[in-house]
């Protein structure tokens, strides 16, 4: 019923056992069901399919690495990853949803926050009964969020005032709860705080002119004098070093998103190419068409084992930041190269978003350019490579 396998060259699913076969198994079988049949009807209108809600909590990955004590299941970073890419491989955009909930915002209070605010939101941030965004970029400081963050907070007694403006910010629009990173205007320490959207002076607007990701929903936050409880201060994000070590995390989820975006074009492609006639044989028959083929599906193994073996140090503990970078920024221009060789191998049919490989090559671009860009990434891995920071 389901397509063969045929961009997973190397078996990167056989590092998995069976029981986690069968998750993956259940992530496909609701992608190919529930989300391939609408996908480009609500990336063309820019909407979220809201229905699939209820069938997400049903498909129950929202926890995966997390203790069963919080409702998560205990199960492995690699196991996490395969997943992501199986999303991207049918829709990035769902798995851009994914990503904020279950990466951005559920990371942000699991590392961040502390023991009682863990046991409050995360169990029923697994149930999906409550969604979170997360909020660092602002309209003008996006690549400088580690040092230039205008959003401010102050603190009297036991309440923070928030003011500022955030921007980007996906799931903002229906989110039940928003981190917000902000300045403190005394110690000049960013903090991190778990804001409910309803909260007053809190405004979102949706930004509606995307050629990428058209199906999540971005947000522009506007902040007048918002106020929370430092009960609802993260307690464990001291300055933006705390933040960095939510992104390390889920850099490591967009590699592999990217890897799921670059495998969806290539598969959809070659199926393509093979239907596709020309001169009286299948496009795929000529030696031109098979040496781009080659090049994506060599460029497509060599990111999926990267980030396997990624998601194992992950596994042991041992991730680093600057390898989560690294893999953040091959995959993702990986990703850029196999989409566009894709739109090239289908011709003027590449073009149509009803053909699926445009969709995959808009939202390649937001790949590139979120969760730090590709110079930034670089940056960080320059860094690690010369012990010289090229950062001001
Ligand atoms: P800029 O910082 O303005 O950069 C512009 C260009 O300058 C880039 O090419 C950049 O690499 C380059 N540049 C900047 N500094 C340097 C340097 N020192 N050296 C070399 N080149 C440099 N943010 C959130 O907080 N929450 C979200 O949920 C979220 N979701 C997003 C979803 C989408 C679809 C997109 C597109 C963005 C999202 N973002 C989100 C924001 C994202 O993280 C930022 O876009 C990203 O960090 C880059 O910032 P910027 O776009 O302002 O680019």
């Amino acid at each position: 019923k389901f397509p063969p396998i045929n961009g997973d060259f190397y078996d990167t699913r056989e590092y998995l056992n069976a029981d986690e076969k069968l998750v993956l198994d259940s992530v496909r079988r609701f992608m190919i069901e529930e989300i391939e049949p609408i996908a480009t009807e609500y990336w063309m209108k820019g909407e979220f399919p809201f229905q699939i809600i209820e069938k997400m909590k049903r498909l129950n990955i929202m926890g995966l690495t997390y203790n069963k004590n919080l409702g998560g299941q205990e199960r492995s970073n690699l196991l996490e990853g395969m997943v992501g890419e199986e999303i991207a491989r049918i829709d990035v955009s769902i798995c851009t949803f994914f990503g904020v909930h279950a990466g951005l915002a559920m990371n942000s209070v699991y590392h961040c926050g502390s023991p009682e605010q863990i046991e409050e939101f995360i169990p029923p941030m697994i149930a999906m009964e409550k969604i979170g965004a997360f909020g660092l970029t602002e309209p003008e400081v996006g690549s400088a969020a580690s040092m230039g963050l205008t959003t401010t907070c102050k603190r009297e007694g036991d309440t923070w005032t928030i003011n500022g403006e955030k921007k980007w910010i996906g799931n903002a629009t229906f989110a039940d709860i928003i981190i917000i990173w902000a300045k403190d205007e005394d110690d000049h320490q960013v903090k991190g705080f778990i804001v409910d959207r309803n909260t007053n002076g809190l405004e979102t607007e949706k930004i509606e002119d995307k050629m990428s990701l058209r199906i999540v929903q971005n947000a522009i936050i506007r902040m007048k004098n918002v106020k929370v409880s430092e009960e609802r201060r993260l307690q464990r994000a001291n300055s933006f070093k705390d933040t960095a070590r939510v992104l390390k995390m889920t850099r490591a989820g967009v590699a592999w998103q990217a890897v799921g975006c670059a495998r969806g074009a290539y598969e959809h492609t070659l199926d393509y190419t093979m239907k596709r006639r020309q001169f009286d044989r299948p496009i795929a028959g000529f030696q031109m068409t098979q040496d781009l083929l080659s090049q994506m599906l060599s460029q497509l193994t060599a990111m999926q084992c990267m980030v396997a073996r990624l998601s194992s140090l992950q596994d042991q503990g041992s991730m680093s930041d600057e390898q989560a970078s690294l893999a953040k920024v091959f995959c993702t221009v990986g990703c850029r190269t196999i989409t566009s060789m894709s739109r090239e191998l289908m011709g003027a049919n590449g073009i149509l978003i009803s053909n699926k490989v445009a969709r995959f090559l808009g939202d390649a671009e937001a790949l590139y350019s979120y969760e730090g860009t590709k110079q930034i990434n670089s940056l960080v891995v320059g860094r690690a490579i010369t012990g010289l920071s090229a950062f001001v």
